[in-house]
């Protein structure tokens, strides 16, 4: 009889665990990145999608600049709804500006297309690991010149928003990796961002940065958070020196104060 009591304590142990919901952690926002880790053989789903989990069962989700309020979350089977935190984006409308500076130059859009293929790949998974640290760092210290989301509406014609924050600061500042990872590109001329990174922190998650004036990394090395990977500069298109700092889940961009204690908030 004590046996028997032991073992459906056990059982009921053991099923009430398994019944418990992943831990997630994350912004459930606009712009925000969740990540966790399940058990393996356990299924996920968000919003009926599967979630691939990766070797140490890593899942990660990203929301974009726009999501819906509510998210549904299935863990083997159990449901449940959190709440998504919209935001308010500043969204700027200008008219009346001459063609050429809403346009590109026909003489620039093959640039603009070799480079935009360049960082596209850039976007497609890399390390299949999480090299990322869970708390991110700012890369460089300064006047938040520019946030996440915001729009500029040209001549009627809506511009790409802003996906990354502009951090304004004296030309040659050091900028330091916010989070490890692995070069994935180094680039000296490009047309929008000017002398550009891009670090690979795993399972889809990536930097770019933009603008630099000089960069000290090669493609393929390891950085470590914290470590000087190049300058602040004004290259590209930039009306002054800043450090224009974006994060992507493969696609989808990311906040990147929402993966800082930033003095920003
Ligand atoms: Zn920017």
């Amino acid at each position: 009889m004590k046996i028997f009591f032991l073992i459906s304590l056990l059982l009921f142990a053991k099923l009430s665990f398994a019944d418990e919901f992943p831990n997630f952690f994350g912004c459930f926002c606009e712009g925000g990145l969740i990540t966790g880790k399940i058990k393996s053989g356990d299924e996920l789903k968000i919003d009926g999608k599967k979630m691939e989990v990766f070797e140490n069962g890593e899942f990660i989700f990203a929301f974009g600049r726009k999501f819906k309020n509510k998210i549904d979350v299935d863990y083997n089977g159990k449901f449940k709804i959190f709440d998504v935190k919209k935001k308010k984006y500043k969204i700027e409308r200008i008219s009346g500006l001459p063609q050429k500076k809403v346009e590109p130059a026909e003489e620039d859009i093959k640039r603009i297309i070799k480079d935009k293929k360049r960082i596209n790949l850039s976007k497609e998974i890399g390390k299949k690991e999480k090299l990322f640290d869970d708390e991110f760092i700012l890369p460089v210290d300064g006047r938040l010149s520019g946030v996440f989301g915001s729009q500029r509406i040209l001549n009627s014609k809506p511009k790409r928003p802003h996906f990354g924050i502009d951090i304004a600061q004296k030309e040659g500042s050091p900028i330091l990796a916010p989070s490890s990872g692995i070069v994935k590109l180094v680039d000296f001329d490009m047309f929008f961002t000017g002398n550009t990174i891009i670090v690979d922190h795993g399972l889809g998650l990536i930097s770019i940065f933009a603008h630099l004036k000089d960069i000290y990394v090669k493609e393929g090395q390891k950085v470590s958070i914290g470590q000087k990977i190049g300058s602040v500069g004004k290259t590209g298109r930039a009306t002054g020196p800043h450090l224009h700092w974006g994060i992507y889940l493969k696609n989808k961009p990311v906040d990147p104060l929402s993966m800082t204690k930033s003095r920003f908030y």
